[in-house]
């Protein structure tokens, strides 16, 4: 059984506050998987491998991007600092709180996700104690309920009346009819063949019997093929079948595998999704490599795609070397379907999973207005590609991920290593600023695939994911200039002949819309900005609210509200982000500052329509 920890990516951060922590926390370090220490700015001159000025952010951006959390501080404040986050403990990272003096961890949360053993680990260096509190699993030695990564229970219900009898010392039978039942063996129990309790381990179908707890180990490797756009159900009542005639217990399907061609195979990551298995892929020369091991070999299918069988050879191939062909190639009117058995399958070393990418926006900088299923995605990735400081911008969230770091200019080249990295198969975030919709690189992704990109890339699994955009953040600084019609413009005429951004300005002004002007100005491109002012203020009143937003969310962000007469266009530069309001928006002095809102209409509307 692996000891979990690993499994956490993002490593481990011992978070400190006083010396006292931070000797402590240097002692640990070097004896945790991964951990980096990250020290209290109020220490000053103390060695540290990460800063922080807020604790209470800081955790929460540790804990956000999934990294395992011991902070030598008292329970209370990780508690308080994490209540608002807690949402979904099956993908939470572990959070570990540490006494100073060593005496005691606590696994706050994730118990079962690592930080039990987490706990144990540093009780193991400190001499202290791990304050451990989930159910029996430490006086039995494992969890029977959280069995290693590819296990199930079948009925977790009976989990607790067997381990309440083990934990009396009562004694419990142990069946073993498939896989490896080596965890176990870590049971402090009384395992006696004459007991009418039991833990069954098997990989045949069938009702658990009562006083039965029935534990799948992943054994079978569901191969299956399919033509393109067979309907999922038809796959999945195929596996269905073939696995009911054959005895199978679908929670023992450790993985659905196929050819690499069928990656993006609707079925087939349906059938994956209905067993609770991962889908994974194999190129068809590994899968030739099996055609010794074939009862069906086809000329045919070699003709076709390169290998002398899909379902047989994926079923093989994943199961590995020792693997037992148990249900032969069966076929369905477009789909075919194998089963292989093996002791132990693990799916994540198998083939390839299908590639995906994650266009990501990370807001317009501080983590704070990122979306948290911008952090969940960072959570399942690989790899990060995007311009070197947006990669900076996300902090703790990209550590443990592989990076690709580009100069501002080298779009196309962004997105091109963005979807070769994910054709191979890798899980990969595309970071844009704000909203990746927004004059940013979706479009230019979705440009690519529909140019005479490599083939491989169609097969991606490809998600958007929103950000909040730099006119968003500057309308919510300056009130709400957006409250009524408004429209973006970029000013940056490298991609777009200035005719036509002209064009669109005096549209714009015409149609009366509130205006953000994105990309207003860089140190040698002035015109566009100041043509651009030249349009709107012949067609605005010269009181117009002009909002000039800089380095939102940055560190020294700036927001100034000028009339359009005294819009003076040097204090612009590409950080900035500048709102034009329309003929109604207005400025407003309250509670001792600016306001700037563009009024829906409620007070003529009230006063017109409703006599
Ligand atoms: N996708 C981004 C826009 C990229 S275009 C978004 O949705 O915000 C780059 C332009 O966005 C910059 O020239 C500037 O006009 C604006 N911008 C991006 N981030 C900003 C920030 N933090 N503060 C002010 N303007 C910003």
């Amino acid at each position: 059984m692996s000891d979990g920890l690993e499994e956490h990516g993002r490593g481990t951060a011992l978070v400190v506050l006083t010396p006292g922590g931070l000797a402590l926390a240097r002692r640990l370090a070097p004896r945790l998987p991964r951990a980096r220490v990250h020290v209290s700015g109020r220490l000053q001159g103390m060695p540290a491998d990460v800063r922080f000025t807020d604790l209470g952010c800081h955790v929460r951006d540790l804990f956000a991007g999934g990294t395992a959390i011991v902070g030598v501080c008292a329970a209370a404040i990780l508690v308080r600092a994490l209540a608002p986050l807690l949402a979904d403990k099956d993908r939470e990272p572990p959070v570990i709180a540490l006494a100073e003096d060593g005496s005691h961890a606590i696994p706050l949360l994730g118990g079962h996700r690592g930080a039990n053993r987490l706990a144990l680990r540093i009780a193991e260096a400190t001499g202290g104690a791990a304050a451990i509190t989930t159910g029996g699993d430490v006086r039995l030695g494992v969890a029977l309920d959280d069995p290693p990564a590819g296990w199930k229970v079948e009925n977790p219900k009976a989990a607790k009346t067997v381990a309440a009898a083990l934990l009396a010392d009562k004694p419990v039978r142990l069946d073993v009819e498939a896989g490896d039942p080596g965890w176990l063996s870590a049971a402090k129990a009384r395992w006696d063949t004459r007991a009418s309790l039991a833990v069954r381990v098997s990989d045949r179908s069938g009702v658990p019997s009562e006083g039965e707890l029935v534990l799948r180990p992943p054994t079978l490797a569901v191969g299956v093929g399919c033509e393109r756009g067979t309907e999922p159900d038809e796959l999945a009542g195929l596996v269905g079948r073939v696995l009911d005639a054959a005895g199978l217990a679908r929670a023992s399907v450790a993985v659905v595998a196929s050819i690499e061609l069928k990656a993006d195979e609707p079925a087939v990551h349906a059938v994956a999704a209905d067993l609770g298995a991962p889908a994974r892929f194999f190129d068809a020369h590994r899968l030739e490599a099996e055609t010794p091991r074939l009862e069906n070999p086809s000329a045919l299918v070699f003709a076709e795609v390169g290998c002398h069988g899909v379902a047989e050879a994926a079923a093989l191939a994943a199961a590995g070397p020792d693997a037992k062909l148990v249900v032969a190639k069966t076929k369905a009117k477009r789909a075919t379907c194998a089963v292989a058995r093996a002791v132990a399958i693990d799916a994540g070393a198998v083939g390839r999973p299908r590639g995906r990418l994650w266009v990501v926006g990370t807001g317009p900088g501080a983590p704070a207005y990122r979306a948290p299923e911008a952090d969940r995605v960072l959570g399942h990735a690989t790899d990060v590609v995007g311009y070197g400081p947006y990669i900076d911008l996300l902090g703790p969230a990209a550590r443990g991920l592989r990076q690709h770091a580009f100069a501002l200019g080298e779009e196309q080249e962004r997105c091109r290593k963005a979807l070769e990295l994910a054709a191979a198969g890798g899980a990969v975030v595309l970071v844009s600023s704000g909203d990746p919709g927004v004059f940013a690189m979706a479009a230019l992704v979705f440009e690519l695939l529909d140019g005479a990109g490599d083939k491989a890339w169609r097969r991606v699994g490809i998600e958007v994911v929103p950000g909040i955009s730099a006119m968003q953040l500057a309308a919510a600084r300056a009130g709400a200039p957006l409250g009524h019609d408004f429209c973006a413009i970029s000013l940056s005429d490298l991609l777009t002949p200035w005719e036509d951004i002209e064009r669109r300005l005096i549209a714009a002004a015409e149609g009366d819309f509130v205006i953000a002007l994105y990309n207003p100005a860089s140190r040698l491109r002035r015109g566009p900005l100041t043509a651009a002012r030249d349009i709107l203020a012949a067609r605005r009143p010269a009181d117009t609210p002009v909002v000039i937003a800089r380095n939102l969310a940055r560190g020294d962000e700036s927001v100034e509200v000028v009339p359009m007469h005294a819009f003076d266009v040097s204090r612009v530069d590409m950080l900035t982000v500048v709102i034009v309001g329309n003929r109604r928006t207005r400025a407003l002095r309250r509670g001792g500052r600016c306001w700037v809102y563009t009024p829906r209409g409620y007070a003529t509307a009230a006063a017109g329509d409703d006599p």
